[in-house]
């Protein structure tokens, strides 16, 4: 292996070695058929095999059940927050969305273009530093589904648990999708796009339960509608052939490591090093609230912005690269996804422990 950096970057996101390298075997000469990986037609039986595959592995590793459909669609996640209302609502229909950071702010605005949106919990006031708790909301009954962002990437905000409510749930996974076990069964739709824990970016998983499919109006725009991907397994036009190998991949290596219960104690215990290593001096400030902590993106800030400066240049230079938190909240942020190695999360904290002595 070359000498390869910490990439705590927040997406596109750091992807296994192995991976990187049968992606480069393949690109130039797809299983010595003298074809390269990403000049074989979508409708060849060797991308049908690879597309084939990726589903299969995805449906596996997350317990997806049969009434549901796994597409691969294009336009990020960000263009999900304008096909689930636009499929789901119209005039007169409600749903209920909680605010917990930009990206379900911005799902919120697009949402209002196609029906009646009700913002039950907001933590805007207290900079995004927490999640609600079931008991801290409520969704009306004439609301067709419940929107929320499972972990908010910027903010480093997870819900520890899935909303216990008696209404259709529909999430943002972009960055924590395969981390954790989650009862598909729960949602009507899970989306995310690749680039944060499965692949490169263009590429977003929608999974969707079957009978939403019929629900969009004539109005909406053939390539918008979920039941024209779903009808044609995602090859109604050219689907993003590379990102959905590289998923593929992805899964493959992620089911060898043990799947989901594998990964989640892998998970667990890199983020515990890195909250100890926060919380064991006050030099440290974790964002978020401590019942609301992400597994995958730990933000945290230091006593003045030119430490945190300093901190992220000289942790760049020993090799410790992409740890400046997001504009909004300025400070710092590592993002430690499934494919962040452990031994980059004991580099940081080794790092940081010198850091908080040298300038503390
Ligand atoms: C990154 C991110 C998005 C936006 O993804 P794009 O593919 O760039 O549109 C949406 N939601 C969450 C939670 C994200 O982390």
């Amino acid at each position: 292996m070359p000498e390869r950096i910490y990439n705590f970057s927040p997406g596109p996101a750091t992807l296994p070695y192995s991976v990187l390298q049968e992606a480069a075997t393949d690109i130039v000469n797809y299983n010595d058929k003298g074809i390269g990986l990403i000049e074989l037609s979508h409708r060849s039986k060797e991308f049908m095999a690879i597309a084939d595959e990726t589903d299969r592995l995805i449906r596996q590793l997350l317990g997806v059940p049969d009434n549901y459909k796994v597409l691969f669609l294009q336009g990020g996640a960000s263009s999900q927050f304008f096909m689930i209302p636009m499929n789901l609502l119209g005039p007169g229909k409600k749903a209920t969305y909680l605010n917990t950071g930009t990206w379900s702010k911005k799902a919120i605005k697009e949402a209002k273009l196609f029906g009646d949106i009700e913002v039950a919990y907001s933590s805007e006031d207290q900079s995004f530093n927490r999640v609600p708790t079931d008991g801290e909301y409520s969704v009306s009954e004439q609301s067709e589904y419940l929107y929320f962002v499972t972990n908010n990437t910027i903010y480093g905000t997870q819900f520890p648990h899935m909303p216990d409510k008696d209404t259709l749930l529909i999430a943002d996974m972009s960055s924590d999708i395969f981390s954790r076990p989650v009862d598909v069964s729960k949602f009507g739709i899970i989306f995310a796009g690749a680039q944060k824990n499965m692949g490169p970016a263009g590429v977003t998983l929608v999974i969707i339960r079957e009978d939403l499919l019929d629900r969009a109006a004539e109005t909406v725009p053939t390539m918008l509608k979920y039941k024209t991907h779903a009808d044609k397994d995602s090859m109604f036009n050219t689907p993003p052939c590379f990102p959905i190998y590289c998923v593929g991949r992805v899964m493959n290596w992620l089911k060898e490591l043990g799947g989901i219960p594998g990964i989640e104690k892998i998970n667990q215990e890199k983020a515990a090093l890195l909250y100890s290593a926060i919380d064991s001096t006050d030099f440290y400030r974790g964002h978020a609230e401590k019942d609301s902590r992400s597994l995958m993106n730990v933000a945290f800030n230091l006593p003045t912005p030119e430490l945190e400066a300093q901190f992220i240049a000289e942790a760049a230079a020993v090799g410790l690269d992409g740890l400046k938190g997001h504009r909004s909240i300025g400070g710092c942020r590592a993002s430690i996804y499934n494919a962040f190695p452990r031994e980059g999360v004991e580099k940081l904290v080794d790092f940081m422990a010198d850091f908080a002595k040298n300038n503390g």
